[in-house]
This record gives C-alpha cells, sequence and structure tokens, in this order.
C-alpha cells in the first residue's frame, strides 16, 4: 500500500474510475486509511451534486454579444494604419497615390510626435513621471509608424540618434512627395489611356 496520504490529484482519479497502473496502489491506501477514505467521499458527493446542478449552453451569439461590450484598446498607430486601409482605393494608380499620401501624412504624424516628444523634454527639464510617460508612448507610436513606413534599421537611427531620425524623416517626406507626383503622373496617363 502507499505510505502518504493521497494528493487532491489521485482522489481525482478513483472519483474517475481511472483503472490505470497506478491506481491500484491508491485503492489500496483508501482502503486501510479512514481519512482519505472520507476526503475521497466528500469529493464524491460534490461531484455528485455538481452532476445533478442543470446543465446550461450559452445563447449561439453569446460570444459576440460579450464582445460588442468589451472595449478594445488600440494603440494610435495600429487605428491609423486600419483607417487609411479602408480608404485605399482599388485601381491602381490611385492606389499609389493613396499610399503616397498616407506616407506623407504618417512622416508628419511622426515628425511632429517626435518634436512634441523633444520640445517637451527640452521646456518642462525634470519631467514629471506623468509627462515622461506620455513622452515615451510618444515616442513608441513615432517609433513604430517609423518602423512600419521605413523598416527596422531607419527605427534603429531614430533611437540611435534623434538628428538622424529629423534627418531621414526628412528623406522619407522627400521620397514620399516623390511618390505622389509618380502617383498623379500615373493616373493622369491611365485616364488619358482610358479617354482614348
Ligand atoms: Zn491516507
Amino acid at each position: 500500500m502507499q505510505h502518504r496520504h493521497l494528493l487532491s490529484n489521485e482522489i481525482d482519479l478513483l472519483l474517475d474510475g481511472e483503472a490505470g497502473f497506478g491506481v491500484a496502489p491508491l485503492r489500496a491506501h483508501v482502503d486501510e486509511c479512514a481519512d482519505c477514505r472520507a476526503r475521497l467521499e466528500e469529493a464524491r458527493v460534490v461531484a455528485d451534486a455538481l452532476e445533478r446542478l442543470p446543465h446550461l449552453a450559452p445563447r449561439p451569439d453569446f460570444a459576440d454579444r460579450v464582445l460588442t461590450r468589451v472595449q478594445i484598446v488600440e494603440p494610435w498607430h495600429v487605428a491609423a494604419v486600419d483607417t487609411a486601409r479602408r480608404f485605399v482605393p482599388e485601381s491602381r494608380p490611385l492606389r499609389a497615390l493613396v499610399f503616397a499620401g498616407a506616407s506623407v501624412a504618417s512622416v508628419a504624424v511622426s515628425a511632429s510626435a517626435v518634436w512634441i516628444a523633444f520640445s517637451a523634454n527640452l521646456t518642462l527639464g525634470s519631467a514629471t513621471v506623468v509627462t515622461g510617460r506620455v513622452r515615451s508612448a510618444l515616442v513608441y507610436g513615432a517609433q513604430q509608424g517609423f518602423e512600419s513606413a521605413f523598416g527596422a534599421g531607419a527605427a534603429d537611427a531614430l533611437r540611435a540618434n534623434g538628428s538622424v531620425a529629423v534627418a531621414a524623416a526628412g528623406i522619407g517626406l522627400l521620397a514620399a512627395v516623390g511618390a505622389a507626383a509618380l502617383g498623379f503622373r500615373a493616373l493622369a496617363s491611365a485616364s488619358r489611356r482610358r479617354g482614348s
């Protein structure tokens, strides 16, 4: 027989009527130990009571109804990208144009976020914990936006050196403006082709 009292998972095994290799010594212990027999009996009473409770199934739309009440907090840069995606048109030249416009906007937003963050740093000097948090949230968001626009390498540069980031943002802005111009040209030639 087993020379210690049963653990709760061993009592569960006996309750479930398991007949595995390890169960025989447990059963032997219960036969000789009044304490464990009492615990097993108690567990059986609880399990039977639970089994007698009405079995309920949630309505099929339960999960949907719960989720409509859950407020999901999205980081602002994710929300911005999702919103932008909704405005992406089907035609390719228009698409290029919208993407170029969106990159101009995202660079502008990132740059202003970085600017706000750095000027907050300058004016406040020893910033409080709250403004520190706001600033790091802004910088983090700007980095995420930057990273999605220009890749991880550019974001590393942003982390490493503020002025490099400003320069990169400027170059990015120029590139986006150039892409916008190309998009306009493609759009114009596409509509000319359609017109002729
Ligand atoms: Zn025992």
